[in-house]
């Protein structure tokens, strides 16, 4: 799995590490062992076979969001998150992968009827088909930790006359990005599989999860499962409301974060500020943004494997905010709002801010058409 990072592996192996101001992990934990150059160079060293093989070791890997905020800085380009991420995959077949992610090939495939019952349980049993031209996938995140959310999009699109969109049925409520991220290869593929003959039963899909949209669009076709069905992000098919939204009164002001899989990832910039600028009339821009956004520390499974950092990149992104007195950030992704909403609430039950409100696209458009 690392031969096709070879050449990464050097560059970054020999590299005076120009990206190391870049890296959210390694800013939060103040530790020189997991900046990009030295997670690189310890997966490149590993690879050769001049380390052995340790969980001691192996451990570094895992201290990556796969946020690609290096990649920015990188002139040859290499793209750390992918090269550690199949590091993670070496680990795991050497035996040395991650404690907390044991079996997670089977805990993952064991979750998913469970999903599927409880998105029946909880969402509009009405919009759900089996079959149809277009339909909506909000992504696991949604599904089991924000329903409320699923809802209310649902109503949203209503609100814009997209009633049409039905609710994917089905138990592949996840596109598998955590398979790959955990350095489960061979689960991931064989899952694609399963995503992509359920996909078949519709024509289109608007997803509302940037990170399944990276995962269906790139990482499919590199297991060689390709999609007949369209796919379509949330913020993409917004979009294209712009300029016929039935905007009632604006929101005052707020800041826009940039996912990682939506902007670095899917090159998508413009689409969410056009939305955004539709509806309010001071968007503010963290100064890092755009292509140097910095992570919330949902990705890569950090939460998992490092929730102390997780939950420190997420309050240390709201600085800006605190600091600026906005009480409201605008993100398109649902992992994003779940991160960085849980950081506001900790900031303000310490006592160290406002109370801010961390609120996906749905969420403003539902203030602002309402
Ligand atoms: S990603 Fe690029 S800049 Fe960063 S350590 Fe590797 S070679 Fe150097
Ligand atoms: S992908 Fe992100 S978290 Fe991983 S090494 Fe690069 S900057 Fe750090």
């Amino acid at each position: 799995v690392l031969k096709p990072f070879d050449r990464q592996l050097q560059y970054c192996a020999f590299c005076p590490k120009l990206c190391r101001c870049a890296c959210p992990v390694s800013n939060v934990e103040a530790r020189e062992t997991v900046t990009p150059q030295q997670k690189m160079q310890t997966l490149h060293l590993l690879h050769r076979g001049q380390l052995e093989w340790s969980r001691d070791l192996t451990a570094v890997l895992y201290a990556c969001a796969a946020c690609r905020a290096c990649y920015s800085y990188c002139k040859h380009p290499v793209d750390v998150g992918p090269a550690l991420l199949a590091g993670r995959a070496a680990a795991v077949a050497q035996g040395v992968g991650h404690p907390l992610l044991v079996d997670f090939d089977f805990t993952f495939r064991y979750r998913l009827p469970k999903l599927h019952a409880a998105a029946r349980a909880t969402l509009p049993k009405e919009r759900f088909a089996d079959e149809a031209e277009v339909a909506y996938y909000p992504g696991c995140e949604a599904v089991a930790n924000a329903p409320a959310d699923v809802i209310r999009t649902l109503e949203v699109l209503d609100r814009l006359g997209a009633d049409y969109l039905r609710l994917f049925d089905g138990p592949e409520l996840c596109a598998g990005y955590p398979l790959w991220a955990a350095g489960y290869p061979d689960a991931f593929r064989a899952h694609a599989e399963r995503v992509a003959r359920a996909f078949a039963r519709y024509r289109k899909i608007v997803c509302g999860c940037p990170a399944c949209v990276h995962a269906l669009r790139h990482r499919f076709p590199e297991v060689g499962v390709r999609l007949e069905t369209e796919i379509i992000d949330l913020t993409e098919f917004l979009e294209g409301f712009v300029g016929r939204l039935p905007v009632k009164r604006q929101i005052p002001e707020l800041f826009f974060h940039d996912p990682c899989y939506l902007g670095r990832f899917g090159g998508n910039f413009d689409g969410p500020r056009r939305v955004l600028d539709a509806l309010t009339p001071r968007r503010y821009e963290f100064s890092r943004n755009r292509g140097d956004s910095v992570c919330c520390g949902g990705g890569g499974l950090l939460p998992r494997t490092a929730p102390d950092t997780a939950a420190a990149m997420a309050e240390a992104r709201l600085g800006e905010v605190v600091e600026a007195g906005v009480t409201m950030v605008a993100t398109p992704c649902p992992t994003c709002k779940r991160r960085l909403g849980g950081a506001a609430a900790r900031l303000t039950e310490r006592g160290e801010a406002a109370p801010i409100e961390v609120l996906d696209l749905i969420d403003v458009l539902e203030r602002a058409t309402r």
